[in-house]
């Protein structure tokens, strides 16, 4: 669907890291991992940018978690971040089959802004009963509030700034309804993809989505 969409919250979550919460557009629904096109007017040029949904729903608002690196960002990313409550965007979406659909446990593997899908995934399958294991990799990780409740609710959860195979080796089991998710921008992707198939899984199994 296309919509405009209104923001009702802007929260730090990490020090290059934002939450942007949105009023939910009638009609909308998405599953955590689907992403939306977001879309505005920024210094008269027209920018138009895919973000992943970081709520575990998206009942009467939802999230998506944008990374501004420091280095790479570019004017649309940093535009989101100076985003106030009231003003709006253009949605289109959801997008996407690379999503939670219920499984039994979600293993979620997420480089830097991937970490927004990890922690949406995480608390739906949380909520549904099912196991949660998810291996972060950031030197500077963003919503380590929501990844502690998730540690304390039960989940595996590992951050790390290093090589990504051996947790991986901790917390996949190949096991009937294990379902391996990847979540983050190109390097990270093809560096998961090697680490899952060291760690005994097949990434040609797990959902994956590139950042770009
Ligand atoms: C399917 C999909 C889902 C996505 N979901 C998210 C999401 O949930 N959260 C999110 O932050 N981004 C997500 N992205 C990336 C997002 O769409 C933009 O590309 C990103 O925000 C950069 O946009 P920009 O206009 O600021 O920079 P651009 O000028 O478009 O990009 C500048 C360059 O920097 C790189 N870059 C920008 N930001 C980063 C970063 N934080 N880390 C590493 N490299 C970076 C880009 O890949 C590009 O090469 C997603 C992309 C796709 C295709």
């Amino acid at each position: 669907m296309d919509a405009t969409v209104v923001v009702t919250d802007v929260q730090p979550v990490g020090s290059d890291t934002v939450a942007i919460r949105f009023r939910t557009p009638a009609g909308f629904e998405a599953l955590p991992g689907q992403f939306v096109k977001l879309a505005a007017t920024v210094d008269g040029e027209e920018y138009a940018r895919f973000y992943t949904l970081s709520s575990p729903d998206v009942a009467d608002s939802f999230e998506v978690t944008v990374g501004i690196d420091a280095d790479e960002a570019g004017p649309f990313s940093r535009h989101l971040a100076d985003l106030s409550p009231g003003d709006e965007l253009e949605l289109s979406g959801p997008f996407g089959s690379n999503h939670y659909e219920g499984e039994a446990r979600v293993v979620v593997v997420a480089g830097g802004p991937g970490i927004g899908p990890a922690v949406g995934i995480g608390e739906r399958a949380h909520r549904d009963g099912n196991e949660v294991a998810i291996v972060y990799r950031d030197d500077d990780p963003a919503h380590t509030a929501r990844l502690d409740d998730l540690r304390e609710a039960g989940a595996t959860v590992t951050v790390t700034d290093g090589p990504l195979a051996d947790p991986l080796a901790d917390v996949i089991t190949s096991a009937p309804g294990e379902q391996v998710f990847v979540y983050g921008f190109d390097d990270f992707v093809d560096e998961a993809r090697e680490a899952i198939a060291a760690a005994g899984g097949d990434p040609d199994d797990a959902k994956v989505e590139n950042f770009g």
